[in-house]
């Protein structure tokens, strides 16, 4: 397990051999080597700092187990704690009664909030759940066209006013709809901008309290690294987010937007996408990325 990482450790752990407690001292270069790892893997650099503090303290003190070799757990310490700030379990998503349960999709143009949408509608139904999806993105037909295609090709309906309704109005008749049909889930997709704006946060805030949802779900695309982190707190400090959606893991990042996600919002990454087909979306296991984020 962690191959890589216990390679990057194989000569930061000549400092823990023969130790029988982890120290400040002996943990300096491995603690630098698990950063680097964090960097490389695209954690937010505030983020990456905050963890190893989280690591430090953990490691510090804590007895050298006879017969485990102190680098071994020294990495499963690195390891729980990844877990343990990610998230311990997949975290489900909201069910309410009396239905419609409000979903509202958030995020930047481009990020694949539209796929997400469509591909959220057809894992609940997986679950017996039925949808209705909502198109609110007034400034680009293109949005709602994609949106009706992906709910035809999937057998949900999407409930559209044009391009002349408000995004809050759409929103409202959207729950409307879903009442009236009785179905189980309303997904509203919302417009994204190719960065973040005050327009779009302040819309995105008025069809929140409009419909007053039970998540809002930001997506994130994992291949943003870095930036995650800000994007993160943007949307969670001016709308306020109940959970994410990573999507593009299937790409060659190793997925550290999720500790960004998840460290500066406090809120769970619920779904990842993994490729551009409606299928392509898994729950989220904070294990599964820890291991790939540690390499
Ligand atoms: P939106 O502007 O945020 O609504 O983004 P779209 O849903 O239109 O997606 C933008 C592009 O990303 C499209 O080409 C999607 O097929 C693609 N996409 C969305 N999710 C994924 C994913 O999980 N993996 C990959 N590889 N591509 C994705």
């Amino acid at each position: 397990m962690f191959d890589a990482l216990a390679e990057r450790l194989e000569s930061a752990w000549k400092t823990l051999r023969g130790q029988d407690k982890i120290t400040e001292n002996n943990i300096q270069e491995a603690l630098r080597e698990v950063r680097r790892a964090l960097l490389e893997a695209d954690v937010n650099l505030q983020v990456a700092k905050d963890f190893i503090e989280n690591v430090r303290q953990r490691a510090i003190g804590a007895e050298v187990i006879a017969g485990v070799r102190p680098d071994q757990q020294f990495i499963k310490i690195v390891y729980d704690a990844l877990v343990e700030v990610m998230g311990e379990s997949h975290s489900p998503l909201a069910h309410v009664e009396p239905p419609p349960t409000i979903i509202l999709m958030a995020g930047l143009q481009g990020t694949g909030k539209t796929t997400a949408t469509a591909k959220l509608a057809l894992h609940l139904r997986k679950e017996g759940r039925s949808t209705l999806l909502v198109a609110t993105d007034v400034y680009r037909p293109a949005a709602i066209d994609q949106l009706m295609t992906l709910g035809k090709q999937i057998g949900v309906p999407v409930f559209e006013m044009g391009t002349e309704v408000s995004p809050v109005e759409i929103a409202r008749q959207g729950v409307a709809k879903a009442k009236e049909l009785g179905v189980d889930t309303v997904i509203i997709d919302t417009a994204g901008r190719l960065q973040i704006d005050a327009e779009m946060m302040a819309e995105l805030a008025a069809i929140k309290e409009g419909v007053q949802p039970h998540e809002t779900l930001l997506v994130v695309d994992a291949m943003t690294g870095q930036e995650a982190a800000n994007l993160t707190r943007a949307f969670h400090e001016q709308v306020g987010i109940t959970g994410a959606i990573l999507t593009k893991l299937d790409g060659d990042t190793r997925g550290g937007a999720a500790l960004s996600v998840r460290q500066v919002s406090g809120q769970p990454i619920k779904f990842i996408g993994v490729g551009e087909k409606v299928e392509a979306l898994q729950p989220f296991y904070p294990d599964r990325l820890a291991s790939r984020i540690l390499g």
